[in-house]
C-alpha cells in the first residue's frame, strides 16, 4: 500500500514538473547506507567518508560532484525534516524505506520530493543499498541544467 501512495506521488513530482537550480535540490539518504562498523561521521559531514567502497555512499560522493546538488545522510526523521524545511530547499530527491518515504513526502509538503525507496538485502536499517543510477535519474529530472 505505501508504495502505490508513493508512486503516485512520483507521479504527480514528475509530471509537475517543478525543476530546480542544482543549489536548491537536497538529496537525503538513510545513515543506514552506511556501513556498520563504519567510524566516518558521515552524519555531520559526507566528506568525512573515505570512499573505500564497502558502502555506497562512496559512489554517492562522486554523483555528487557530478551534479552539483547538495547531499545530506540523516541521523534520524527529525534531522532530515528540519533540512527539507530549510528555506533554501526547493525540491528533495530522498531515499529512505517507504515508511519514512512516505512521512516525510507527507510532512515536506508542499515542497516536492521524489522517492527512492532503498533496498534491504540484510534486513530494515542495516546496510541498506541504493541503485545509484534511479538517483541519478531522479536528480536529473529535478535540475534545471
Ligand atoms: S564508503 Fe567506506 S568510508 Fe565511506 S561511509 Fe562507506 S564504509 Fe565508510
Amino acid at each position: 500500500m505505501r508504495g502505490s501512495w508513493i508512486a503516485v506521488n512520483n507521479w504527480l513530482v514528475r509530471h509537475a514538473r517543478r525543476r530546480v537550480s542544482p543549489a536548491h535540490l537536497l538529496v537525503l539518504l538513510p545513515r543506514c547506507l552506511q556501513r556498520t562498523g563504519c567510524g566516518q561521521d558521515v552524519v555531520a559531514d559526507l566528506e568525512a567518508c573515505r570512499r573505500c567502497g564497502q558502502c555506497d555512499l562512496a559512489v554517492l560522493i562522486r554523483l555528487r560532484a557530478e551534479t552539483g546538488v547538495r547531499f545530506h545522510v540523516a541521523g534520524g526523521g527529525r534531522a532530515a525534516l528540519a533540512l527539507t524545511r530549510r528555506t533554501d530547499v526547493r525540491a528533495v530527491v530522498a531515499c529512505a524505506c517507504e515508511k519514512e518515504l512516505l512521512e516525510g513526502i507527507c510532512a515536506a509538503f508542499p515542497k516536492p520530493v521524489l522517492a527512492i525507496s532503498n533496498e534491504t538485502p540484510e534486513g530494515l536499517c542495516r546496510n541498506t543499498r541504493v541503485a545509484t543510477e534511479r538517483l541519478y535519474e531522479a536528480i536529473r529530472a529535478m535540475i534545471r541544467t
